[in-house]
């Protein structure tokens, strides 16, 4: 597969990780409640700029048999730097046409944004989009209240903004849920709530082996190894920071591998407990 393509096996079910692009984000919105030196310290022994974190955009295509689910889809027009999830779907020999199914873990910009062409219609047009209900209820009925979020206000007016107008063009293919629901054989949508109140981590399982995909449940490696540094996208902080613990440790006793939306391409890899508290990444498949 060609760079920013990646493709591996859970037992019988086809994965693809497909790279939509990536974003420079301000280092704060991403650790807002961090001790300034052991983050300092953290991103420089890892090589990585103290005032940008420069965020990867992972899709995940999955084939069963003649299905084809697509879970998330990256930011569209949004900014230059993202929107190459249809280019990688071709080379993955998937026309939009194909997909039928698209989840998305949440109605975030880069999550939603590439589920809404240029011209404003839906990229994927055979498509059921499925979505949990209080997403659905939270940006359009409760039209996002967004104060929880850290970050600044125009942000937050163009996050509800991008997400009303996907959520409306796609209103005649959105399937909402409400619980745990089996979406395709062998793939599971798991309410993950404190990112956003509908936030989905999606769950693989085939002959034994799993995936889970925690979308962004935890947006840096960083917040594996310290587990109570937030994410200035949370609305709910402390639920999120809950999520995280509950389907990291899940992963480590259950054996599964991980992968969550913004963590280095492929973001996908194992997660193991440190004695000193939290988790280690160890990245690939
Ligand atoms: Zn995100």
């Amino acid at each position: 597969m060609p760079a920013g393509s990646h493709g591996f096996q859970v037992g019988s079910i086809r994965c693809s990780v497909l790279s939509d692009g990536y974003f420079s984000y301000p280092t704060p919105w991403f650790f807002p409640n961090a001790d300034q030196d052991r983050l300092s310290r953290a991103l420089a022994s890892r090589g990585q700029p103290l005032g940008r974190v420069l965020s990867p955009y992972t899709c995940l295509l999955i084939e069963i048999g003649r299905h084809v689910v697509l879970v998330d889809t990256g930011g569209g027009t949004a900014s230059a730097t993202s929107g190459s999830i249809v280019a990688r779907l071709h080379m993955a020999g998937i026309r939009p046409r194909d997909v039928e199914t698209v989840v998305l873990t949440h109605a975030h910009p880069d999550h939603i944004g590439g589920a809404v062409n240029s011209s404003g219609r839906p990229t994927f047009p055979n498509a059921r989009h499925v979505l949990a209900e209080l997403e659905w209820e939270f940006w359009m009925a409760g039209r996002g209240d967004l104060r929880g979020l850290r970050l600044p206000d125009d942000l937050k007016d163009s996050m509800g903004a991008t997400a009303r107008r996907c959520l409306g063009a796609l209103k005649f293919q959105i399937e909402t849920i409400d619980r745990e629901t089996e979406i395709a054989p062998g793939v599971r949508a798991i309410p993950a709530p404190g990112h956003t109140p509908g936030h989905l981590a999606i769950l693989l399982s085939s002959e034994g082996q799993h995936l889970i995909n925690v979308g962004d449940a935890a947006v840096h490696p960083l917040h594996l190894e310290e587990p109570d540094w937030e994410n200035g996208f949370d609305l709910a902080a402390a639920a999120a920071v809950a999520t995280r613990r509950t389907l990291v440790e899940r992963a480590v006793s259950e054996r599964m591998r991980l992968m969550a939306f913004h963590f280095p391409f492929p973001s996908v890899g194992r997660v193991a407990a440190r004695a000193e508290g939290g988790w280690t990444w160890s990245p690939g498949w």
